[in-house]
């Protein structure tokens, strides 16, 4: 499903954000992305949402390789991918149900769609009592659920989780990782980038760990002392 190989992002300022990275994430697979602030996890993320463009190297999706994806075919790549952000960038004056309904307007599906699509996500994270309320109304747990059902509404083959437990309490990440498991049960990918250990070590999954920019550990737990 994504796969890294020999992967190098140097930025324009000349720092080497990525080094000779390689990884195979499978169709169905979960697994944790971890390391220090700075080691290159966001890069990572950006690399497989055509935010940015490796240095060296090739990122595949699906069997095709990004580097050859012109600027126009970005938003057909994109369709297969679900981004789950910490600060999960709602828009604060539309209701629940816009926010999540977003990805799909964009995509000019009809009114009816939506409406089925929109319900059932918001009914998979629990917030279907919500959907008029503004996003301030919610809490940060409700919130990131919110971010949750706009990035699945589109039922994407993958989802990419950048810090998604950052600002919330033990049980409440809990709760959004029991989320991405369930989305995973149904097959798709998921990569969710986290320095939260504790959480890590609770779920046993596999868990790539960057150090400076190197793939230092693919494996099942993290090192302790990172
Ligand atoms: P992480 O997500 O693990 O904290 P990042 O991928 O955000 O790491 O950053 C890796 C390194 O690349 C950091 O040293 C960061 O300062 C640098 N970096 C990130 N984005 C840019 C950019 N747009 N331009 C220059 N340097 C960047
Ligand atoms: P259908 O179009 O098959 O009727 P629905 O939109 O009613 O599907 O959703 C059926 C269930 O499958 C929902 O609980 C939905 O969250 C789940 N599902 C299947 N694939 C995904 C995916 N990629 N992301 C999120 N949820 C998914």
């Amino acid at each position: 499903m994504i796969r890294f190989d020999n992967v190098d992002k140097v930025y324009g300022s000349g720092h080497h954000a990525l080094k000779n990275v390689s990884f195979h994430l499978k169709k169905g697979e979960m697994a944790f992305l971890t390391g220090h602030s700075g080691a290159g996890k966001s890069t990572l993320l950006k690399l497989i949402a055509l935010l940015e463009r490796p240095t060296n190297g090739n990122v595949f999706i699906n069997g095709h390789s990004l580097n050859t994806v012109t600027r126009r075919h970005i938003p057909y790549v994109r369709r297969d991918i679900g981004i789950i952000f910490q600060d999960h960038r709602l828009l604060t004056d539309r209701p629940v149900f816009d926010n999540v309904a977003l990805p799909m307007v964009i995509e000019g599906y009809s009114h009816q769609e939506i409406r089925r699509r929109v319900a059932a996500a918001l009914d998979k994270v629990g917030l279907l009592d919500k959907a008029r309320l503004l996003p301030s109304m919610l809490s940060g747990g409700e919130q990131q659920r919110v971010g949750i059902a706009r990035a699945v509404v589109n039922k994407p083959p993958i989802i990419l989780a950048d810090e998604p437990t950052g600002n919330l309490d033990p049980a409440l990440s809990m709760e959004i990782l029991r989320l991405f498991e369930e989305f995973n049960r149904v097959d798709v990918a998921v990569l969710i980038a986290t320095h939260d250990l504790g959480l890590i070590a609770r779920m046993r999954y596999r868990t790539l760990t960057l150090r400076e920019g190197q793939m230092f550990n693919d494996g099942l737990a993290a090192e302790p002392s990172l």
